[in-house]
């Protein structure tokens, strides 16, 4: 049902369907993704997000909100929806005295990083530089610095919204506790986020960079990394990645056609604690060795993550403990041939096991390892055959699933019971009845309204 009435006249934009600009401005990061809402609407400021929220009760539309469209897979159909999309609303503030930044809602990594960096201070950011700062922050946020400093979500102080009943509200721990609370973890199910506050540490620089080898010494890599991951400090957050890529000339020749194992990450201290944590991976003599001292902005773009739209297909789930029987499976699934672009363990454990005094509904993950895989989905068939080997490295990696999954990993409709502990997933509910029982809100993972 589209209403007939006007929509509100924005200092920012609305697109409809007969827009010339339609189908580029329904777009989503995730160019697998067809999003077909009933309107997009590109709001300035607060205030225009106040009048699409208003324009939305009036008529009984829905309001989806969306930075960049990263996690855009897992959002339902968007039918009576207004996708409202903040990427006009940019802008980063440090205060280096209190070590703290204030973004726009549209903010992206990259942005944050960069206006850090002059001041030796970093935000937990991803390994994405143009991820959204605040999906992946209301998501969790798993960064390079995790295992010291835990989930990005714990380290917001304030969080501007307008709610599902339009009023433009400042959430903290101390005013709007119960919405300061849900939305670090519950994402766009509360309310359009404005702007968000969170903390920075002040390293100066990490140690960080990435490590590679060809693919014929995966095996003895993956369990030298394993072991290093079982005694490792917390200062110290990892990933491996077995990749194949294929011959691409926008790759570099390092990586068109080859199949390589990468370990990437940062140690959060000196250079010389992050050379002796690693020692035991650079005596494995990589063929390439980038670990450096590294600034925020360095630190953004370590692991190669692509910084334009691509269409593609990503899957995760969240493992326990690792024996030698996992890290075979793992290897087994992984092997040159397979329609999946990469296959990849994050270690965490440590802070981000831990629920820290004031975390927010995405408080930790229960986990040792974040699994997680991609591959291009250029075609419908491209997606259905990556599908296939998704499936097939989950299936070899259950006997190592816990039942919780990490949120800003799932990129498919999930039951969302199992993104949360169940407590949290019970005072979820109830505070989604009480803020917005119109059910006004799409978030990409539903969180439904307490009976
Ligand atoms: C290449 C790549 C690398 C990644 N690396 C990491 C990583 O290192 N660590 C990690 O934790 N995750 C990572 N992710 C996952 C990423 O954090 C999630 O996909 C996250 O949801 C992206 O946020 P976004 O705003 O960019 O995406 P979007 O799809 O725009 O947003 C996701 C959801 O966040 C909510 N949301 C966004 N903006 C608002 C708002 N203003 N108000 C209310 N709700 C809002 C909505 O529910 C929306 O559906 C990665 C993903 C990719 C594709």
């Amino acid at each position: 049902m589209l209403s007939t009435e006007t929509p509100p006249a924005l200092t920012g934009d609305i697109v409809t369907p007969d827009h010339a600009e339609w189908d580029i401005a329904r777009r989503a990061w995730n160019l697998a993704v067809d999003q077909r809402p009933a309107l997009v609407a590109f709001p300035a400021d607060a205030a225009d997000v106040q009048s699409l929220i208003e324009y939305a009760i009036r008529t009984g539309l829905k309001v989806a909100p969306q930075g960049t469209g990263h996690n855009a897979a897992a959002l339902g159909a968007l039918d009576d929806t207004i996708l409202l999309s903040t990427q006009r609303m940019r802008g980063v503030e440090i205060d280096p005295e209190a070590r703290t930044a204030r973004v726009q809602a549209g903010t992206l990594w990259l942005e944050v990083t960069e206006a850090a960096t002059p001041h030796g201070l970093f935000p937990l950011s991803g390994s994405s530089p143009d991820v959204g700062v605040v999906g992946y922050t209301l998501g969790g946020g798993l960064s390079w610095l995790a295992r010291r400093h835990g989930l990005a979500a714990n380290a917001v102080t304030a969080i501007e919204l307008v709610t599902p009943d339009a009023q433009l509200v400042r959430a903290t721990a101390d005013v709007h506790p119960d919405l300061f609370w849900a939305l670090r973890g519950g994402g766009g199910n509360f309310g359009v986020v404005t702007a968000m506050e969170f903390e920075l540490f002040p390293y100066g620089e990490v140690f960080a960079g990435m490590l590679l080898w060809p693919y014929e010494r995966h095996a003895e890599v993956l369990h030298a990394w394993h072991a290093l991951t079982e005694t490792a400090p917390e200062e110290l957050t990892t990933a491996l990645r077995i990749m194949h890529f294929p011959p691409l000339p926008e790759l570099p020749p390092f990586l068109s056609g080859r199949s390589v194992v990468v370990i990437d990450g940062a140690y959060a201290g000196s250079a010389d604690e992050g050379a002796a944590a690693i020692a035991a991976l650079r005596a494995l003599e990589p063929e390439m060795d980038t670990f450096a001292p590294s600034s925020p902005a360095v630190l953004s773009r370590i692991h190669m993550d692509p910084e334009e739209p691509i269409p593609y297909r990503g899957d995760g789930a969240v493992l326990g403990t690792l024996d030698a029987a996992a890290l075979d499976a793992f290897s087994a699934a992984n092997q040159p041939g397979t329609p999946v672009l990469f296959g990849e363990l994050r270690h965490v454990g440590g802070a981000v096991g831990r629920v820290p005094a004031g975390g927010g509904a995405a408080g930790c993950i229960r986990g040792g390892y974040l699994l997680f895989s991609v591959g291009l989905a250029m075609s419908p068939e491209m997606a259905d055959g990556v599908a296939a080997g998704q499936a097939a490295l989950n299936t070899a990696m259950a006997p190592w699933t816990i039942d919780k999954e990490y949120l800003n990993f799932v990129e498919h409709a999930v039951d969302p019971a199992t993104l949360y502990d169940d407590d949290d997933y019970a005072r979820l509910r109830a505070i989604r009845a009480a803020v917005d029982p119109a059910g006004r809100m799409v978030g990409n993972h539903p969180i439904p309204a307490a009976a």
